[in-house]
């Protein structure tokens, strides 16, 4: 068996399910249309069926917590979790469930800056409510580059990571980083 980290690894399943915690019944579709539109851009691209639902389940392939005093971010972990704050903001829904397929920040305070047409990226301004051809191209890239990523062995377990991250481990404690 692979251990897989991200959701871009889980994209040729039929369903995803999506462990919510909250107090918000109507978080669901948020988190659903959020990850049916990062797989959208993937369907001319991958050879295989991807990701047609999302439906609620625990522990699931994600899950997700909404936490009303904290800053929305995600750990790209082998199960992804995101911590939002509100379902009301699909925005940062969007935001977050691309970093649970492992995109990055294309916006990072003093290293580099929102310029072309990554300035319209979800990925680099939070706030849009739809995905741009920048991030389009960067799904794409992701999982063009998973696809071809080579696999890491670590303690007779199995496992590839997103994006450029590679394997870190200690003892039965993995993760992958940059
Ligand atoms: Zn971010």
């Amino acid at each position: 068996m692979v251990h897989t980290f991200g959701l871009v690894a889980k994209v040729d399943r039929p369903v995803l399910y999506a462990c919510i915690n909250t107090n918000h019944p109507e978080a669901l579709p948020a988190v659903r249309d959020a990850i049916l539109e990062w797989v959208e851009p993937l369907r001319g691209v991958a050879r295989v069926p991807l990701v047609q639902e999302v439906k609620e389940g625990c522990p699931g392939d994600l899950q997700v917590n909404f936490l009303s005093a904290s800053r929305a971010h995600t750990f790209p972990s082998e199960r992804p979790v995101l911590n939002l704050g509100s379902p009301d903001d699909y925005p940062a829904v969007l935001h977050e469930t691309g970093h649970a397929f492992g995109l990055g920040d294309a916006y990072v305070e003093g290293v580099w800056r929102c310029e072309g047409e990554k300035s319209l990226a979800v990925m680099c301004r939070p706030g849009l409510d739809a995905i741009a051809e920048a991030d389009r191209n960067g799904i794409i890239q992701v999982y063009r580059t998973w696809v071809m990523r080579p696999g890491y062995a670590w303690n007779g377990r199995h496992f590839r990571c997103p994006d450029k991250m590679r394997l870190y481990g200690v003892g039965n404690f993995v993760f992958c980083a940059r």
